[in-house]
C-alpha cells in the first residue's frame, strides 16, 4: 500500500501527474486535482512517474 499526498498550495492543476498515473490523479469539472491517497503497490511506478513531471514537485508518495 502507498499512501499519495499532493500539497494544494504549490499544485497548478496542470495535469500532467493525469496522464502518468490516471487511477490516481484526475481533473474534476472545474479542471481542479483530484486524487486518491492509498493505492496499491501496483501503482508505485505510475505515481512515481507522476512525481517526475509534476513541474511543482507538488506530490509526495509514504511507502
Ligand atoms: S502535475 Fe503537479 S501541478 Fe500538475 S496537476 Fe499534478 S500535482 Fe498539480
Amino acid at each position: 500500500m502507498i499512501k499519495i499526498d499532493v500539497d494544494m498550495s504549490k499544485c497548478q492543476h496542470y495535469g500532467q501527474c493525469v496522464f502518468e498515473a490516471p487511477n490516481i490523479f484526475k481533473l474534476n469539472d472545474d479542471d481542479k486535482l483530484e486524487f486518491v491517497a492509498t493505492a496499491d503497490d501496483s501503482e508505485r511506478a505510475n505515481v512515481e512517474a507522476a512525481i517526475d513531471v509534476c513541474p511543482m514537485q507538488a506530490i509526495f508518495m509514504v511507502e
